[in-house]
């Protein structure tokens, strides 16, 4: 399903584009770089903002061009960790976008590193059983200008709540590509969105500090290996042997680990990166000392990172997290192999929007909403 809005976002044009569509004007190669620069490096919210572009130039920009495809419907903060914008789309769809902040010692919360994860679709088609953004299907791709245009939100939200300067960079350290959807479903769009945010004349951030995450799109993986920009790349593993992945993951029949595996270190290689493995723990369906020393093994294999997650419960699933023993001891046999590992310690719920599960959450907001007007 394809959505086409009445004007293009114009977070979505490149250098190259928008001054291909200026030139079309008979406007000057440079005006690009100064709307870009109005855009991304002084967050310019209205175009009559843009004080050094002639009035005629900004009616035609506005009659061209959405400036923001987005608008902000509530900005949620949390005690916790995590804060989440939930934003709505011109067509009215919902998706949310997630700050999660990693408390560092001896700093307050607001000088904590912070990660924003990003939607690349509304809803999801990959059905993976335990996930809450595929359970009313795919609806539609988000544009690249959509991917945009949700940094530029976060942007805004800490501009104004810091003093420094908005012409700095953004003041997040990491995005990871880990909202609603299945990124390597949405290529070209993902890809034109993360070359925008790590171009000089866009959000100017580093390529190393994106992370796309997959369920294992065995040809993307392959064609992301091979572009320009080294991204970083997670696999949502979730089963460390087909008989457990392909229960919980239906990607796993197209894409089995035999494929999946050596794609995987195709990537590592050229990137001399190291990958991560995300691993969620669901009790008694992934979670044994058995697939505890098949994940070992493959994550030796693969230098890899691995990622445990204790599973969030979705309402109206029945999947349920394993106990703290139970988590330890899974991690446990990793760490005996001096694998480098990681087990996520949420605290409860409050982040159960965090990543993966936003799908529920934004249509029961969105009955709220309906109810608030
Ligand atoms: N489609 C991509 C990115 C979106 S999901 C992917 O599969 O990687 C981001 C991560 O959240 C994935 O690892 C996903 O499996 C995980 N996730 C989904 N539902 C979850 C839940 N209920 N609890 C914990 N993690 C979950």
């Amino acid at each position: 399903m394809r959505f086409t809005p009445e004007k293009p976002p114009i977070t979505g044009e490149t250098l190259e584009t928008l001054a291909a569509r200026l030139k079309d004007q008979g406007e000057p190669a440079f005006r690009a770089r100064q709307i870009l620069d109005w855009i991304y490096k002084k967050r310019a919210r209205q175009w009559d903002e843009m004080t050094n572009l002639s009035k005629p130039l900004r009616a035609w920009l506005a009659d061209t061009f959405d400036l923001n495809p987005l608008s902000l419907v509530f900005d949620k903060q949390s005690r916790d960790v995590t804060d989440k914008l939930l934003l709505e789309l011109r067509d009215r769809s919902l998706i949310e976008t997630v700050i999660i902040r990693a408390p560092q010692e001896g700093v307050g919360i607001e000088h904590s590193r912070k990660t924003i994860c990003i939607s690349t679709q509304v809803g999801c088609a990959m059905a993976c059983a335990f996930c809450a953004s595929g359970l009313d299907g795919f609806k539609r791709d988000l544009s690249a200008g959509e991917i945009v245009a949700q940094l530029l939100h976060v942007c805004y939200r800490e501009d104004s709540t810091t003093t420094r300067a908005r012409e700095e960079l953004a003041s997040f350290d990491n995005i990871v590509v880990m909202g609603m959807g299945e990124p390597l479903a949405n290529y070209d769009n993902l890809i034109r969105a993360l070359t925008i945010l790590n171009a000089e004349w866009g959000l100017g951030f580093g390529a190393r500090r994106i992370t796309v995450s997959t369920s294992g799109l065995v040809p993307k993986i392959l064609k992301l290996a091979d572009e320009p920009l080294g991204f970083r790349l997670a696999i949502s593993l979730h089963g460390a042997t087909d008989a457990v992945r392909e229960k919980i993951m239906p990607v796993n029949k197209a894409f089995p680990l035999a494929k999946l595996l050596p794609a995987v270190r195709t990537f590592a290689e050229k990137h001399g990166r190291m990958v991560t493995l995300e691993f969620i723990l669901i009790e008694d369906v992934n979670d044994s000392i058995d697939q505890a020393g098949e994940l070992r093994d493959i994550a030796r294999d693969l230098h890899a990172h691995v990622n445990l997650i204790p599973y969030n419960t979705v309402v109206g699933l029945p999947w349920k997290r394993p106990d703290i023993e139970r988590q330890e001891a899974f991690a446990d046999v990793l760490r005996a192999a001096r694998i480098p590992v990681t087990l996520r310690r949420e605290k409860g719920h409050d982040i159960d929007a965090a990543c993966g599960q936003l799908r529920l959450k934004t249509e029961r907001d969105r009955e709220a909403l309906t109810q608030m007007r």
